[in-house]
């Protein structure tokens, strides 16, 4: 347990959540700021900081119960769809540096609040060639 962590806390019972399914990996409570109904965080009980950090057997554990969480969430709530979050970095939006992943309902249409924009083939292929893993 990391000590200024909150959802370590959260982990040892010491800050209340709203808990939604527990094993002895990880834990999923509704996010207290939700995007939408039922916005829920499955996190890992043992603190890594991010993806990066996560040590591979976890992620796959986490991911499992991620699947079951969202399949339970789609049917109980019911919603039509789901987003799967994880931010990794201030850069990329993560506040509580403890990884979790984010499980968001959706009804209807309209998808993420990201922008495509046109691909510069010539970019797309320089960049290809400095990203691709040996
Ligand atoms: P991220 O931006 O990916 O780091 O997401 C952190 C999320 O944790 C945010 O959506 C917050 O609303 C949520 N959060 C922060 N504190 C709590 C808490 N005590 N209980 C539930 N959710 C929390
Ligand atoms: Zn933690």
């Amino acid at each position: 347990m990391k000590n200024d962590c909150i959802f370590c806390a959260i982990a040892a019972g010491e800050i209340p959540s709203f808990k939604i399914y527990e094993d002895e990996t990880v834990l999923a409570y509704l996010d207290i700021n939700p995007f939408s109904t039922g916005h829920t965080l499955v996190i890992p009980k043992v603190h890594t900081g991010c993806l990066l950090d996560t040590p591979d057997e976890t992620i796959a554990a986490i991911m499992s119960r991620v699947k079951k969480i969202a399949a339970h969430i789609k049917t109980a709530l019911p919603c039509d769809g789901f987003n799967i979050l994880q931010n990794n970095g201030e850069a990329a939006g993560q506040t509580v540096k403890h990884v979790h992943f984010h499980i968001v309902p959706r009804n209807g249409s309209g998808g993420l609040g990201f922008e495509n924009h046109a691909g510069d083939m010539q970019a797309l292929e320089e960049l290809a060639g400095r990203l691709r893993m040996k």
